[in-house]
């Protein structure tokens, strides 16, 4: 691996515009260098940074992408609210030496007339595709994009959004799209709450009861290495959120880790996956078995 093009851990090489983009990834090619991408929405947080981390071990040169991509937010969702501090991100990416950051505006990325929707079906049928309608269409289409734009050799996805990820597998192998998916664990609070840019607006009471999720995901996914009943196991799921505080629990489920079916089997790999409000935030979380 050569060494990075940011060793001296000095502000990453900003990219406003896909033409920069490629500029600067065409110089990296000439080098020889090879090309990761983190593809964010900012607000960037140790979920992020380890995806970053976990790049960097991959490919001599890493991209984030920080973009607040509003065909993934519903109409009644937070897309004006979604947090965007900008120079705060910039100097963390500084910090741990990523290479450049590509920060596009909306306008450039969906330009008046744009009219393409790329769309996984099957995937996309039940958890949060059910949940949030044209919500995967939008992540679809962005990350289908990003990838064309930059052309990397790598590109990661967190767990987190478990989901997302295998969508994401899914369209990279139906269109031929030549890059590695590769994918990073959960980085949780020391409570266990997974981390989320989203988590900042939770108050403080919600704050102190939105570890339940995770800690009923554990308790629940324990009870499942001995109880194959997987329905009973997820509607106690959905009591214990209920009875934690949660207001409305959107899914408690488990599911097949490859195909994301419903779990019917002992000998299945498989997730346990849930997603619920609190204080009329959505939080969302899994546990692999
Ligand atoms: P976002 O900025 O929320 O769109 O997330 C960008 C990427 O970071 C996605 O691949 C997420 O799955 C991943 N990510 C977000 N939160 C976490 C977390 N707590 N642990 C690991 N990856 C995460």
């Amino acid at each position: 691996m050569s060494t990075s093009a940011n060793g001296t851990g000095t502000a990453p090489l900003l990219a406003r515009s896909v033409r920069d983009l490629r500029e600067i990834i065409a110089q990296w090619r000439k080098d020889g260098a090879s090309v990761g991408l983190v593809p964010t929405m900012g607000a960037l947080h140790q979920g992020h940074m380890a995806l970053v981390r976990v790049m960097q071990e991959k490919v001599d040169r890493t991209i984030v992408s920080i973009f607040v991509n509003p065909k993934q937010f519903g109409v009644d969702e937070d897309l004006d609210d979604y947090p965007r501090p900008l120079e705060d991100d910039l100097a963390q990416l500084a910090s741990v030496k990523v290479d450049a950051a590509f920060v596009p505006e909306a306008e450039m990325i969906y330009p008046a007339g744009f009219s393409t929707i790329v769309s996984v079906s099957g995937l996309t049928n039940f958890m949060c595709g059910k949940e949030r309608p044209g919500h995967f269409e939008g992540v679809a289409t962005i990350v289908t994009k990003l990838l064309l734009q930059a052309l990397p050799d790598a590109a990661i996805f967190g767990e987190k959004d478990y989901q997302q990820l295998l969508i994401i597998r899914q369209l990279v192998s139906d269109l031929d799209i030549p890059v590695e998916i590769y994918s990073a664990p959960i980085e949780r609070e020391s409570d266990g709450l997974a981390i989320s840019s989203r988590n900042r607006y939770l108050s403080a009471s919600d704050r102190r009861l939105a570890p339940a999720l995770y800690a009923t995901l554990q308790s629940i996914a324990k009870d499942a290495v001995e109880n194959f009943n997987y329905r009973s196991l997820e509607s106690r799921g959905i009591e214990a959120l209920l009875e934690a505080g949660f207001e409305d629990v959107d899914y408690f489920e488990f599911r097949d880790a490859e195909t994301l079916e419903l779990a019917l089997r002992s000998d299945q790999a498989k997730r346990l996956f849930a997603a619920a409000f609190i204080g009329g935030k959505r939080l969302i979380d899994n546990v692999a078995l």
